[in-house]
């Protein structure tokens, strides 16, 4: 393992800096009477009271989420959608114009969004065609002004796990931080990284509550650091980051850890169905294997495919222009009516061609 120190790839100012101190940072006790805050005393303006600023470290989720994930509190960051972790991330870590991320094409879109935001330049070293990590090629392109590698895996849009060994060996040689992205990893049959914070010291998990467990409305994405990286995300985040309703629906969620594995145990089943069925239509060439609630599917006619499905209001992702994906359209599995209806509305779309021609 190369030396790592967290003060190293801090942005100097970020090290310096005094964070905001809320009312609820200076007082954090739960009884007595409250004129700290300037907030209403009286109620809210809805249903339900929501006048009072809610916990700006989300402790009860981080106590339940903790055992669950293995890992302490103090390893958690809780951001708004997995979007604000990534963002803080950068602008942590990337001196603007200066500083660079290093990113793995084809993958999720907002590495590079949150960099160009942030006037930060974009390192790409493409994925192999077999969509894994090319190691050798990242380690010769990462330059010593690159804080930040992002690896998605399960990757977003190609849907397969990234190779663990590969994965090692970058947090093993590069001295930034490798943030591995696990939005998907509740329909992988992997093991979290997190297993492995406190071995490295470089690592940054990404998970989320958007898919598997059925929250993406709340907004609400955790970050699994070790503890130095996560007292400085907290030190930047906007003081009261998650919403009460949000920490509320949150807590409940974590209660029926079951009710989202049976979700997931029924999304696996239909991806299976959906996959066996797609390769058997006469327009797939081809259904990419996935650890993931959605399949990449190569298409001779992507295009064609994409307008039918829009124009009979199945909707799916055009990824058939994205380097390595080409013909390819990106299908989240539905339920098992959803599916169907895709499946039909494909042999409606090839029943028209075979009689046009
Ligand atoms: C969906 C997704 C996320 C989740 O983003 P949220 O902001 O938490 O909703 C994160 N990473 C990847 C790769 C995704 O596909």
């Amino acid at each position: 393992m190369k030396p790592f120190a967290l003060t190293d790839i801090l942005r100097p100012h970020i090290l310096a800096l005094t964070p905001y101190s809320s009312a609820r940072d200076e007082y954090t006790g739960k009884e007595g009477v409250f004129l700290d805050a300037n907030e209403n005393p009286l109620g809210s303006a809805t249903d339900g009271s929501y006048n009072r600023y809610p916990d700006p470290y989300q402790t009860a989720i981080k106590e339940k989420l903790a055992p669950l994930k293995g890992v302490r509190p103090s390893q958690i960051f809780l951001g708004n959608g997995s979007d604000e972790p990534i963002d803080l991330l950068v602008r942590a870590t990337c001196q603007p114009g200066h500083d660079s991320i290093l990113i793995l094409p084809p993958t999720y879109g907002m590495y590079e969004v949150s960099a160009g935001i942030n006037d930060v330049p974009v390192i790409k070293v493409p994925l192999t065609p077999d969509y894994q990590i090319d190691v050798p090629s990242v380690l010769k392109a990462v330059q010593p002004t690159t804080k930040l590698l992002f690896v998605c895996s399960p990757n977003n849009p190609t849907g397969n796990l990234v190779d663990r060994e590969a994965i090692l060996t970058l947090l093993e040689n590069f001295s930034g931080l490798v943030v591995v992205d696990e939005a998907y990893i509740d329909f992988a049959e992997m093991e979290s990284m997190t297993a492995l914070l406190d071995q490295y010291p470089n690592l940054v998990v990404l998970q989320t509550f958007s898919k598997a467990w059925g929250l993406a409305a709340l907004r609400l994405g955790m970050c699994f650091a070790s503890e130095e990286l996560i007292r400085i995300l907290n030190k930047i985040k906007p003081p009261y980051n998650i919403s009460a309703p949000t920490q509320k629906l949150a807590l409940l969620a974590l209660g029926r850890v079951a009710e989202k594995d049976r979700m997931v145990a029924d999304v696996l089943d239909q991806r299976t169905v959906l996959h066996e069925k797609l390769l058997a239509s006469p327009l797939v060439r081809r259904v990419h294997r996935s650890d993931a609630n959605f399949l990449l599917v190569q298409f001779d006619e992507p295009k064609a495919v994409f307008d039918f499905l829009i124009d009979h209001q199945v909707i799916v992702r055009d990824r058939s222009k994205v380097t390595l994906c080409e013909g390819c359209l990106r299908i989240t599995v539905g339920t098992a009516a959803e599916n169907n209806r895709l499946l039909e509305m494909l042999k409606k779309y090839a029943e028209s061609v075979t009689t046009t021609f």
